[in-house]
């Protein structure tokens, strides 16, 4: 459900916050009485076990102890009419036109503002990372085949992906550390820590089920297995991928670390900002196209703290309606030879890339492979990430006659 935007919360949401009651996200969290799922209320949590503890969600299909785990797994395996039902029964005791609703919060202490520590909202099955930025893709292609077209002739055919390590997904704040590798070098490869550690600013949504082995989710129905979006940085060994990518694609130049954000906004929060999306020439095949050709405008920054330094500088600020193949063209595209999706399952997005080098959604990028440092305000500089650098995503969708909302922040440290 679409939340006016005229409701307001009887819970305090300061002003500007990511999480006002147009939002509600889903995250995990853990504080003196455990771990348990919960959604996010301007900085307030309710937390969602005992909502369900004492009936909230007795009139919905979850199952018992739905909400008492640490992931929300067990919402993401009911259907999308199913999601609907627990975020209207949410909203409910939310609405600060419900005098009803807030005093069962209040009896039964469901909103807890003290700080909590968030955990991975979800038990990650299947992890794909694509790469359906059109700039971000001709970037690439520049540095690593100059001699070619920056575009390979797939590209504007199909999404082009690969499938990725979920176990290594890991939840905001959590540090990286620095992975070792093979590294080209003038007399053969050495084997050492990677020199060109680097960020790539993503946003991914997470599914529910699907269909079963064998029967594709068409380009129409895609987003009813879709539950929400997150964001995403997927850490990047520039050193390491560059000498073992070929031939067949990303591998452990990607798979030490990628963080997601802990709070998983649901699709139908960002109803209100859903775009037309761009054109696509030449028109992708039938199984890939749809009348309904939807992007989401989304605005994406990115912030570094040098290691040493208190003060955040912008690296990029971008938007998701540079993507040039939509969240339901992907999904279309990763079931189209009969593979299934499991509730949890992440897909990113690719790089977020625009067109000029402050909108670039890498330091590959916007370093042009370390030939062009950045510098900061403080006379630090860049090519690749340092030991001690902390990288910070941020998002937020904002439409005429809409509250705006959030993702919260995707947050990582390099350690040694
Ligand atoms: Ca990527």
């Amino acid at each position: 459900m679409m939340i006016d935007a005229a409701t307001r919360s009887w819970v305090e949401v300061p002003e500007g916050s990511d999480f006002p009651i147009q939002n509600l996200p889903y995250g995990v969290f853990v504080d003196a009485s455990g771990v348990r799922c919960g959604v996010a209320i301007g900085d307030s949590i309710l937390d969602l076990a005992r909502a369900e503890a004492v009936g909230l969600f007795a009139t919905t299909e979850l199952d018992r102890d739905t909400f008492r785990r640490d992931d929300l797994n067990g919402l993401l395996q009911h259907s999308r009419g199913v999601w609907s039902a627990v975020r209207s029964r949410i909203v409910s005791v939310l609405d600060a036109s419900n005098r009803a609703g807030r005093e069962f919060c209040e009896a039964h202490d469901l909103v807890i503002a003290g700080p909590v520590q968030m955990r991975m909202p979800i038990r990650v099955g299947d992890y794909v990372d694509f790469y359906s930025s059109e700039q971000h893709a001709t970037n690439l292609g520049k540095m690593f085949r100059p001699d070619s077209e920056p575009l390979l002739p797939n590209w504007r055919h199909l999404p082009v992906g690969y499938h990725g390590r979920s176990g290594t997904v890991v939840v905001s704040g959590t540090p990286i550390k620095r992975p070792h590798g093979q590294l080209r070098g003038s007399s053969g490869p050495v084997f050492g820590p990677s020199q060109r550690l680097d960020m790539e600013l993503e946003v991914g949504f997470i599914t529910g089920g699907g269909p079963g082995i064998g029967t594709p989710i068409s380009v129409e129905d895609a987003e009813h297995h879709i539950f929400g979006l997150c964001l995403v940085n997927d850490w990047s060994a520039r050193d390491i991928q560059a000498w073992e990518y070929v031939p067949l694609g990303p591998f452990l130049g990607k798979s030490f670390a990628t963080t997601i954000s802990p709070w998983i906004v649901p699709l139908e929060a960002l109803e209100p900002f859903r775009v037309p999306a761009g054109d696509q020439e030449p028109v992708p095949l039938p199984y890939l196209s749809s009348d309904h050709h939807i992007g989401l405008d989304l605005d994406l920054s990115v912030e570094i703290t040098p290691a040493g330094s208190a003060e955040a500088f912008d690296l990029t600020r971008t938007s998701f309606t540079n993507m040039y193949w939509t969240m339901a063209q992907q999904l279309a595209h990763i079931t189209a030879n009969g593979a299934t999706i499991r509730p949890g399952d992440l897909f990113a997005s690719g790089t977020v890339s625009g067109q000029t080098r402050d909108e670039f959604g890498s330091l590959i990028e916007i370093t042009w492979n370390g030939t062009n440092p950045i510098e900061f305000p403080d006379g630090s500089s860049r090519t690749f990430l340092h030991d001690g650098d902390t990288v910070t995503i941020r998002g937020r969708c904002t439409a005429d006659g809409a509250v705006s909302i959030g993702f919260g922040a995707c947050v990582g440290t390099i350690v040694r």
